[in-house]
């Protein structure tokens, strides 16, 4: 900006000490000319300034969706490590393929979180989500077995 302000001013003082006609029509020219190109400047500087605020928003949406990306990721690799099978009791949960073997809810699984279920060592054979709180019936219901006739047939064995 200084330069075009320096260039304006020279061509200014020099027009004022020509007397040539020619020379002064000339430099007048050279001088809107140089005012044309400083509008023209101003443009490109706004231009430049709206470019920086659109590539601050596209950094900040980039990371954004990065963070996102890791974040699947690391969920994909959790959910990896489980499949989704029918109990003897006929629940359908999710099943951890690894050990300890333990069930986790598919309902919680459905909203990224991974909740295991509980034993609730009833005769039932229910487990409870302590995320969402539903029963899952993962073993089957045992009958209740009369422990008597078996203890008292066969006392030693259990
Ligand atoms: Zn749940």
């Amino acid at each position: 900006m200084g330069t075009i302000k320096d260039i304006v001013d020279l061509s200014t003082q020099l027009a004022n000490s020509v007397s040539d006609r020619k020379i002064t029509a000339d430099l007048n020219r050279i001088q809107s000319l140089t005012l044309q190109l400083q509008a023209e400047e101003a443009d490109l500087h706004e231009t430049n300034m709206k470019l920086r605020e659109e590539l601050l928003e596209v950094k900040t949406e980039n990371n954004k969706l990065a963070a996102k990306i890791d974040q699947n990721n690391s969920w994909e690799e959790q959910l990896v490590e489980y499949e989704l099978v029918t109990t003897e009791g006929r629940a359908t949960v999710y099943q951890f393929k690894g050990n300890p073997v333990h069930y986790a809810c598919p309902s919680c699984i459905s909203k990224k979180q991974i909740q295991i279920l509980q034993d609730g060592r009833n005769i039932a054979g229910s487990f409870k989500c302590p995320g969402c709180e539903v029963v899952f019936p993962v073993n089957p219901a045992k009958r209740k077995s009369p422990p008597k006739v078996r203890s008292s047939r066969n006392p030693l064995r259990y």
